[in-house]
């Protein structure tokens, strides 16, 4: 799945979660990590192995138990007794503490694993859904679903959610095992359950049966059901959208299944390891279409229903239940170029917007076709599907075979949309493409490893874009998109490990967050530099030859690799894969490595040493807990003697978890600096002695170019947050920064803009943010003028990216000229007579151009954005007007735009309403009123944003990344204790909030009288020149 949020426009605050204590040495923690894995895997991939050797009952040890009990009548075989009966009959252990650590767990969490004692092997699903007001968008469903009872059992639990069983259908009946196929017939014998229960809590259905099924049988459970349609944005549900032409609101039903919601379609076992094949049957009217995972087998009347018929769809193959996906609607299709992809590739789109699916139907099939050869597996189905739908929680899921994307994520008009939004299209595509083969093929055996199927789509999706569109040189963006990003998140001590164990649904939503994803993404791109190219291509390929149709736990990944590595000889044969990667899985944060250099020796030397990497000074866990943290560090260097190019990455040497220090000869001179974690590639922090940082200044002053982009990117990443985090004096990293005057590409100033939104932040409501303002405007000037406001044809996709991140910032401290150009394009477009299709604004600079408009002007500038969101047709565009309606310093208006967001029927479509709260919180003088409407309305936003959306999280976090004062914390905390037990998945992100709120306002007292009275020197230095705006803007 692909997150709404896009992970990089989320600067600075994500959701993270405490970790469990850890105390003693290195080996303990990772012994207590490795052992909290291991009783993790004994709910999942053991269970899995049960499945494929049945054992018999442990009925006859409890009855042994009874006897024990009988003649000794001690309390712990009482306990036995019941866990063993319990075993029995419901086929699992009776709490998940055994999870260990505290992890994301709340160790008092509800166990909600099924029961193991049957498995599915396939099931047909037949769906009547009345897509129509008229018949209150009810679904009649039956199922029958075919089991292997693996231990004898009088009971049967299937997960189940809002959905009506009609019990007087349930029957269950042994079929042959050598008959399993589509043909469902009626047995002579069945039986009815004595009893239904509903264990809501659990989302479990449990059917007691009059007789025990025997272990080694094959059961086919035949159920009848009724759900709705609901607008929740979970399960299969509904979606509309307004036929302009017509006039009219027309309707959809769609799915999405993604973590636990497909038992809210149809009664199933809805966990990632109970893969089943699945035969879907869809009734439609004649004037709609429908499409599934698979192809279809044949289209037939449905009887009784005049004007309906029935889609039947080919078995599929064995997957997971999350994996399912239909809909019904009256959306085009267009077919792919046929010689693209050897699967059939169609794109779908509601009627009027099917022309801006021509870019996905191009790169579509190209990717597709790409992976195959990358990933040396052929796709396994005979087509492929991608629409794109009016109403969609996340950005996207891989749903096999039917990829459903919301319109942003999908469809791209280059007339309209910007490069950034192309951008995305490209990489969502990219990213749920990749899940074809990790997650679908092989996927994880349960939740806890979900970054298994996240990181690899995170990283790969890269990879992918990088094949259709090489002059993007998007694999240089990946440092400041994913790395830079996550290091901001992982740096808290809220944050978690990338394994994490998880249960409740809940739990399981919190862990689609950047630690997942790019944190994921992070590593593995660490593993293909130091394992090289080609060892990890061979380990990747392996793993998924090995593991196809199967599920997996990373240990099954890093014997793959470890495999390749040591046939390869590109590691060491003493070491494996796991031992390194386990300290970057199982530990959250990173390093910083601290690299001093001895200048007197005649020799040249330097000494590593590694801490975690904390964003704010705590001495108790640094002496403490942090103390322990080591990590495998892979070291690659260079200087101007040796890898000069930047092209080697592969380690000079390793930092090893157990080594106190390390020092090593270099080669360089003693005059020259060395540059450590060469493009980036090492997922950690470099700090120097001062000497050397100086020799690093230097250089960047005289001739910048000498050092690889990314590694100047890095430069301005580290030297940001190492003085954030006082590991270095902000007057030097400041120092850092200064060189950008004459940088002019887009890398080392998006890493620069990255980190330095945090002090704008940070300054924004203090006395010196005119001082800021002039420092930045001063700074920006130069790209400014060299850049221009129009875009220039022959301009490369980083030069395009480039001139909006400068324009972007330029019009946002108020550079002169920006809000001139602005402001004066703005009024050109509202004196057109026709707005809605003649737009002189520059794509690339629409939301800023939009946003600084809306800024300086009032009501009228307001309705008029207002209105071309009403009447557009582009979904990017629609989001981009959304954002920039929040840039108002009205506060009537912004209160008004706030009612609206959560008013059904205003033209706000619900899972957007997550994108005005979210960009209203980001501004100064929004971040306020937000934090109040949140408070004020708490009952109203969770009943309407339903729980197809966990995302007041988000909404909290970014009311959060502008707190520093404790009048401000202090009502985060208020709004924690009020809402105490009612927070669901927005717990975490309230924590996270008030620690975030924490280390900001210790960060303004350490920090702020440094930083103005810097900001000051220069600015007076610099001078200032005909840049300045009106600084009371
Ligand atoms: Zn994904």
């Amino acid at each position: 799945m692909m997150p709404l949020i896009q992970l990089t426009s989320v600067k600075g605050s994500y959701g993270t979660i405490s970790d469990g204590e850890r105390s003693g040495s290195i080996s303990s923690n990772l012994g207590m990590a490795q052992s909290r894995e291991q009783l993790t895997m004994d709910n999942t991939k053991d269970n899995n192995s049960m499945f494929k050797r049945p054992r018999g009952c442990y009925l006859s040890q409890a009855k042994a138990f009874g006897l024990v009990l009988l003649a000794v009548g001690a309390v712990v075989a009482a306990v036995l007794l019941t866990y063993h009966w319990t075993t029995c009959e419901d086929g699992g252990p009776l709490s998940q503490k055994s999870g260990g650590g505290k992890g994301l767990a709340k160790a008092d969490k509800l166990y909600v694993r099924l029961p193991t004692n049957v498995k599915p092997l396939y099931y047909k699903v037949d769906l009547i859904p009345y897509v129509e007001e008229a018949k209150n968008f009810t679904i009649d469903g039956k199922v029958w679903i075919d089991i292997e009872c693996l231990q004898a059992t009088h009971k049967v639990t299937i997960h189940i959610k809002n959905i009506t069983v009609v019990e007087e259908s349930v029957k269950i009946y042994e079929v042959d095992e050598a008959e399993l196929s589509p043909s469902v017939t009626e047995a002579v014998e069945s039986v009815s359950p004595k009893k239904h229960e509903y264990d809501v809590p659990r989302e479990f259905y449990n059917m007691t049966l009059p007789k025990s099924l025997e272990a080694g049988k094959v059961y086919r459970i035949y159920i009848q059901f009724r759900a709705l349609l609901a607008d929740s944005l979970g399960g299969f549900y509904r979606s509309s959208y307004k036929d302009m032409a017509a006039n009219v609101t027309r309707y959809l039903g769609t799915t999405q299944f993604q973590a636990t919601d497909a038992r809210k379609a149809f009664p199933c076992f809805d966990e990632p390891q109970l893969k089943a094949r699945f035969e879907i049957s869809l009734a439609r009217r004649v004037n709609m279409s429908s499409i599934s995972n698979m192809n279809l087998n044949r289209t037939e009347p449905v009887e009784g229903m005049e004007g309906w018929l029935w889609d039947h769809y080919n078995i599929s193959v064995p997957m997971s239940t999350y994996l399912v996906a239909f809909v019904v609607s009256d959306f085009e299709n267009r077919v792919a170029n046929r010689s693209l992809s050897k699967p059939e590739f169609r794109v779908w789109a509601r009627k009027e917007a099917i022309e801006q699916a021509e870019y996905a139907r191009d790169i579509g099939p190209r990717i597709l076709t790409f992976y195959e050869t990358y990933f040396d597996i052929e796709f396994p189905l005979p087509k492929q599907d991608m629409i794109a739908l009016p109403d969609f929680g996340a950005g996207a899921m891989e749903n096999w075979g039917l990829i459903t994307y919301r319109e942003t994520a999908m469809l791209y008009d280059p007339k309209v949309s910007s490069d950034l939004s192309k951008l995305r299209v490209a990489t969502v595509i990219a990213h749920e493409l990749a899940h074809m083969w990790y997650g679908n093929l092989v996927t994880m055996a349960w939740w806890s490893d979900l970054w298994l199927n996240e990181g690899f789509a995170s990283y790969v999706e890269y990879i992918g874009v990088n094949h259709v569109h090489p002059d993007w040189k998007i694999l240089e963006q990946f440092v400041a998109d994913e790395m830079q990003y996550v290091f901001s998140l992982d740096a808290l001590d809220s944050s978690h490990p990338i394994y994490i164990p998880v249960g409740h649904p809940e739990e399981i939503s919190e862990i689609f967050d950047g630690i997942s994803y790019a944190k994921g993404a992070s590593i593995i791109r660490m593993m293909n530099h130091f394992l090289t190219e080609d060892t990890f291509r061979t380990g990747l390929a392996s793993y998924l030859k090995k593991w196809k149709f199967n599920n997996t736990v990373q240990d099954d990944l890093w014997e793959s690799l470890t495999e390749a590595a040591h046939h390869q000889t590109s590691l060491d044969p003493a070491i494996t894969v796991k031992e390194i990667m386990d300290t970057w899985t199982l530990q959250k944060g990173f390093p910083v490595v601290h690299v001093e250099r001895n200048y007197d020796a005649n020799e040249p030397t330097a000494t590593f040493t590694q801490t975690k990497f904390q964003l704010i000074k705590n001495e108790t866990l640094t002496q403490g807990e942090y103390s322990t943290y080591k990590w495998w560090i892979p070291i690659s260097y260079a200087s101007i003697n040796f890898n000069a190019n930047f092209n080697r990455t592969k380690p000079s040497f390793w930092i090893k978890a157990s080594d106190k220090a390390v020092t090593k000869p270099i080669d360089t001179n003693k005059q020259d600096w060395i540059i450590v974690n060469v493009q980036e590639t090492g997922f950690y922090r470099v700090n120097y002695d001062l000497k050397n940082w100086g020799l690093l200044i230097n250089q960047l002053r005289s001739n910048a170019s000498v050092i690889h982009p990314i590694n100047r990117g890095q430069l301005m990443d580290d030297a940001l947050n190492l003085a954030r985090a006082s590991l270095l004096p902000y007057d030097l990293a400041f120092n850092v920064t200064q060189y950008l005057k004459n940088e002019e590409e887009y890398l080392p100033w998006e890493s620069f803009f990255n980190a330095f939104h945090f002090i704008s932040t940070m300054m924004s409501k203090s006395s010196s943010y005119g001082t800021f303002k002039k420092y930045m405007r001063d700074l920006v000037h130069k790209e400014y003028t060299r850049l221009g406001y129009e875009q220039n044809e022959s301009d490369s996709l980083l030069q395009r990216l480039h001139r909006t991140n400068v324009v972007s910032w330029a019009c946002k401290v108020d550079h002169k000229g920006c809000l001139e150009s602005t402001t004066t394009l703005f009024s050109e477009w509202m004196n057109s007579s026709s707005p809605n299709t003649e737009n002189p604004i520059p794509t690339n600079l629409k939301k800023v151009t939009y946003c600084t408009a809306i800024k300086m002007g009032g009501e009228k500038e307001w309705n008029f954005l207002w209105q071309r969101y009403l009447d557009g047709n582009v979904g990017s565009e629609k989001s981009t007007i959304l954002t920039s309606l929040s840039c108002s310093r009205e506060t009537w208006i912004l209160n008004r735009y706030l009612t609206w967001s959560i008013t059904e029927n205003s033209g706000i479509r619900k899972q957007d309403t997550s994108i005005v709260l979210r960009s209203m919180a980001a501004t100064s003088v929004g971040n306020y009123l937000t934090f109040n409407f949140v408070r004020d309305k708490w009952a109203k936003l969770k009943e309407f944003l339903g729980d197809g959306l966990s995302s007041l999280g988000p909404i909290v976090k970014s009311i959060a990344a502008r707190l520093n004062t404790r009048f401000e914390l202090n009502e985060m905390q208020q709004l924690r204790d009020r809402y105490q037990g009612e927070l669901g998945a927005a717990t975490r992100a309230v924590d996270q909030g008030i620690e975030t709120a924490t280390i900001q306002i210790q960060w303004m007292e350490e920090n702020y009288p440094t930083i103005a009275s810097w900001l000051e020197k220069a600015i007076q230095v610099g001078g200032e020149s005909t840049t300045t705006g009106n600084s009371e803007l």
